[in-house]
């Protein structure tokens, strides 16, 4: 085998032994695996294991930091019309601009004043930005994120934003000491979530999930889990790209 042989084999691989672990824990619960999304979170690391996970069958990527998101946006842009970006980490106002003229999801608004900027500065021959409101289920006091009780009313300005498209909402609980705490908490936003669909909003998507708490999220209704280090590997942040 030649070492890029090998190295095909490596990315397949891990992204065939996370595919596997949605399987598993929707299989648990009597879900099909088809409802739950992968996104592959590929923060630190380089356009070229993008490019290698893309190769081996992945389409939908997220990024944390905005600026590392563009750069392998456009490392990639041979391929843009393949690929799935999320911007899935903290937005300030003076970067909205960039977001919503690169990427095609925002899992992470948690204010009407971001929603409204992203909406006034999406292009006009883009499709419109689709977005997740993302709330504080576990109330941690330093963290972003909407209250669970006023997520509702964000909820409601949003869909008012023609260039907004909203698709449901997003959670990142600290880490839990067991199963039962970690489901405890999933369950919270995917009773806000039902809560939403049950008044005829138009949502499909509950972002929850990531390598350490994948199956609970599974076992507790995500839609959609974002994986880093199962796939790409320990980031390492001193030396992100
Ligand atoms: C980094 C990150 C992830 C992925 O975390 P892993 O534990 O590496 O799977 C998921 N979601 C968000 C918002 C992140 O910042």
């Amino acid at each position: 085998m030649t070492i890029e042989n090998a190295i095909d084999t490596l990315w397949s691989d891990r992204l065939k032994a996370v595919q596997q672990r949605i399987e598993l824990a929707a299989r648990a619960v009597g879900r099909s695996p088809d409802e739950i999304r992968l996104l592959a979170v590929s923060k630190t690391f380089p356009a070229d294991a993008v490019a290698q996970v893309h190769a081996a069958g992945q389409l939908a990527f997220g990024e944390n930091y905005i600026q590392e998101g563009i750069d392998k946006i456009a490392a990639l842009q041979s391929v843009r019309g393949e690929l799935e970006w999320h911007c899935i980490g903290p937005i300030q106002s003076n970067k909205t601009r960039w977001v919503a003229e690169h990427f095609d999801w925002v899992q992470t608004v948690d204010r009407l004043k971001i929603a409204q900027r992203l909406n006034d500065q999406r292009p006009a021959e883009m499709a419109p930005l689709n977005v997740l409101i993302q709330v504080n289920i576990d109330s941690g006091a330093t963290k972003s994120g909407v209250s669970p009780n006023e997520a509702e009313a964000l909820a409601q300005a949003l869909m008012r934003l023609p260039r907004l498209r909203l698709r449901g909402l997003m959670c990142i609980p600290d880490p839990q000491p067991d199963w039962q705490a970690q489901c405890a908490i999933f369950r919270q936003a995917r009773d806000l979530f039902d809560g939403w669909r049950a008044q005829g909003w138009a949502m499909d998507t509950l972002s929850m999930g990531m390598s350490a708490d994948l199956e609970a999220a599974v076992a507790s209704g995500s839609t959609m889990v974002r994986i880093g280090s199962a796939l790409f590997g320990q980031r390492s942040y001193s030396s992100a790209v």
